[in-house]
């Protein structure tokens, strides 16, 4: 294990899960952080901006 400190935002991400999230335009699904919840992101596909929200899975 290397502890170099030239990259502080990859450890503090450590702490985040991941979650899908599934563009509304064109259902393209895309993992996020779980910190980015509620935030607006862009889809990467069609370039719709959309609150992320966790994929409902039933
Ligand atoms: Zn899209």
């Amino acid at each position: 294990m290397s502890d170099q400190p030239h990259c502080p935002g990859f450890e503090a991400n450590k702490s985040l899960s991941e979650v899908k999230v599934k563009c509304p335009a064109c259902g393209l699904e895309m993992e996020i952080f779980s910190d980015e919840i509620g935030k607006t992101i862009k889809c990467a596909a069609c370039g719709v901006s959309f609150e992320a929200a966790p994929n409902q899975v039933t």
